[in-house]
């Protein structure tokens, strides 16, 4: 049987974590008198001088409901990165333990592995931007914590093939973690409704990308209760904060507008590619399953340079491996589009 407690860091089995006197005290009517905050409000319109949920009860309560998981399976982050922190801490003994991740993948995973001192194995992807299924599985180690695979892939925008994601959640005896952060724009179901066949399994998403809430900074791990309840012990205590959380739950009734949105995107994205492929600069447009697309571009570096100047940002990839010549370019409204097209079309001439 799958412990995580099994690959918890040796230290953190003893962790006694931090605790506040709302631990033993749940009602939200009372005197509070213990935690130093200000009795008077604000000095904003709003009143925030209370601490905040540590383990965002209404807020997982709801979002349970709407991702068809339970409570005790979802993890709530300041962002992804916060998660993607937390399993490095949790699993990962510096200088000791290892993890895998498959460039071109998201940059977050090696620079998060490089700050906690862990060492990365790298499996690149094939030419067709899928794992390396027979590399990957051989170069496991008994000290590999870690597998990250993101699917949706960023910066490449395909969805992987859920067959091998699948094979290595059964050969794996580390935890693999799947990060969905493009999910809503992808065809496929999310791996969150298969958590209890697969107890190594983490999945990451986010409110950043499909739900428009990059700045509120929210990210989910969706696990095992076990993880869940390692992950929670590690963090710190009021890592989501109220406005946040606040934010969040009203947001979670207005779930239409995102379905809008990301119809929206999905219809934008089609033009986009339409236009994109008839430029003659425009080498090779690669299928998308997220909100952005992997282009390769004549002189990717200086046609990127150039649209800057026009104010036109876009995301250099050139020089990642097996992206030469890769911009990735983010859908944007459509008249956003129409601007880029055009700057596109007076380079090409
Ligand atoms: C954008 C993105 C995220 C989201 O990160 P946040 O910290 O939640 O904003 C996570 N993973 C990938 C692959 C991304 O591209």
């Amino acid at each position: 049987m799958f412990d995580p407690n099994d690959l918890l860091r040796p230290h953190l089995k003893q962790l006694v974590p931090y605790s506040s006197a709302r631990d033993d005290y749940k009602g939200s009517e009372g005197i509070f008198l213990d935690a130093n905050e200000n009795p008077l409000g604000s000095i904003t319109e709003d009143n925030w001088n209370r601490y905040p949920d540590p383990y965002q009860y209404a807020l997982k309560t709801r979002l349970a409901e709407i991702k068809a998981v339970s409570p005790d399976q979802i993890f709530l982050g300041n962002g992804s990165d916060e998660p993607i922190d937390l399993l490095f801490r949790a699993f990962c003994e510096p200088q000791k333990d290892k993890v895998i991740i498959n460039p071109p993948t998201y940059g977050m995973y090696k620079v998060s592995a490089d700050i906690n001192n862990v060492q990365v194995k790298e499996v690149l992807l094939t030419n067709q931007y899928d794992l390396d299924i027979q590399e990957l599985l051989s170069i496991i180690e008994p000290d590999t914590k870690l597998i990250w695979i993101c699917s949706p892939n960023n910066p490449t925008g395909n969805d992987v093939s859920l067959e091998k994601i699948e094979i290595v959640l059964k050969a794996f005896k580390g935890i693999v973690v799947v990060d969905e952060a493009y999910i809503d724009f992808a065809k496929r179901p999310s791996f969150i409704h298969r958590l209890r066949e697969f107890p190594n399994l983490v999945v990451l998403q986010t409110m950043s990308k499909a739900w428009g809430l990059a700045s509120l900074r929210l990210g989910m791990a969706f696990a095992s209760p076990e993880i869940v309840g390692i992950l929670n012990k590690i963090k710190p205590p009021y890592n989501l904060s109220g406005l946040t959380q606040k934010t969040v739950i009203g947001a979670l009734n207005n779930l239409e507008k995102k379905d809008q949105m990301v119809a929206q995107i999905l219809a934008n994205r089609e033009i986009l590619k339409t236009e994109l492929e008839k430029l003659p600069i425009v080498k090779r447009v690669y299928r998308s399953d997220a909100n952005f697309f992997l282009v390769k571009i004549n002189e990717a570096r200086e046609v990127y340079l150039k649209l800057i100047d026009q104010q036109v940002i876009l995301r250099d990839r050139s020089k990642v491996v097996l992206c030469e010549e890769g911009i990735r370019i983010t859908i944007g409204t459509q008249e956003e589009n129409k601007k880029l097209i055009e700057e596109l079309k007076k380079l090409s001439n």
